[in-house]
């Protein structure tokens, strides 16, 4: 957007997509604040929640209704007024496009050749990761889980198998459902639940699904929620487990059989499991 003339009061044409607190006002940029102070307008999901915020940082501002389900015809509208104007996006909280509106919006821009650049800053989901302590070098961040229960056993099915971390968006109420349909489908997966995320009630519980279940029925939970599921963990068969497996395999097969089988449930080389299966017969 540099290319574009600007003066140290005004800000160049194009969508700006403003990241706001998640719960502590202070947790606002510097940059964030500029673009607000600069820009002409404020496309915003609700006019009142981000009044709000405006008026906490003594800005007053045009604000627009925007959602992905907003009319065609009102989005066209607004991506034509970025030829001249500056438009700041926020969600009511958080990062814009992050289970919020604004890819719609964002990807008219793109085809229209209208500028677009990002003022990162919170988000709850990331804040959900660096707090659990679960693996983070690969998450799979998947919005909210399904209401009812069968679909969101079907998702914890799906996304189960995937060697990552997963991170979901919960509600107070649906906890509870949630962590049993973790317990039913992935009952040994560690489990990490942050709630009130950089507010004055902000907690991080980690625990086996069952466990976290019995703490949050006796205590039911209020505020935002972020769910995390530790990844699958790898089974690495140390040589004891190996000799039992074929030991076990041994009782009841020949041991070609029997190294054949331990290979395809360790992933370990069937040649060397032979030659092991031939040295456990002749102890
Ligand atoms: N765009 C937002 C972001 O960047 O985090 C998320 C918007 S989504 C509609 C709202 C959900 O985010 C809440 O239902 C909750 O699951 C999660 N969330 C938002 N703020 C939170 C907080 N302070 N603590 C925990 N979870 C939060």
């Amino acid at each position: 957007m540099s290319d574009q003339p600007h003066s140290e009061h005004s800000l160049a044409p194009g969508l700006y997509i403003v990241a706001t607190p998640i719960g502590n006002l202070g947790d606002i940029t510097l940059r964030a604040i500029d673009v607000l102070r600069k820009c002409d307008g404020v496309a915003c999901e609700d006019t009142r929640v981000t009044g709000k915020l405006m008026k906490h940082l003594g800005i007053s501002k045009p604000l627009w209704r925007y959602d992905d389900h907003s009319e065609h015809r009102d989005r066209t509208r607004l991506v034509e007024s970025m030829r001249s104007r500056a438009v700041a996006l926020v969600s009511d909280a958080g990062t814009p496009l992050v289970s919020d509106p604004g890819y719609r919006l964002v990807n008219d821009c793109r085809g229209e050749g209208i500028a677009v650049t990002a003022i990162p800053g919170p988000c709850a989901a990331v804040m959900g990761l660096s707090l659990s302590g679960l693996p983070n070098d690969r998450f799979l961040f998947a919005g909210f889980l399904p209401a009812k229960d069968k679909a969101r056993r079907a998702v914890l099915e799906e996304l189960g198998g995937v060697n990552a971390t997963l991170v979901f968006y919960e509600t107070a109420p649906r906890l509870t459902k949630s962590l049993a349909a973790i317990d039913a489908v992935l009952p040994d997966r560690e489990v990490a639940v942050g709630r009130e995320l950089t507010k004055l009630y902000e907690d991080m519980r980690r625990g086996l699904p069952a466990g976290l279940m019995a703490h949050f029925e006796a205590n039911p939970p209020k505020g935002e929620i972020v769910l995390l599921i530790e990844p699958p963990v790898e089974v690495e068969a140390s040589q004891l487990d190996t000799d039992l497996l074929l030991r076990q395999a041994l009782q009841t097969m020949k041991t070609s059989q029997a190294a054949a089988h331990v290979a395809k449930a360790t992933g370990r080389d069937r040649k060397t499991l032979y030659a092991r299966a031939m040295e456990l017969k002749a102890e």
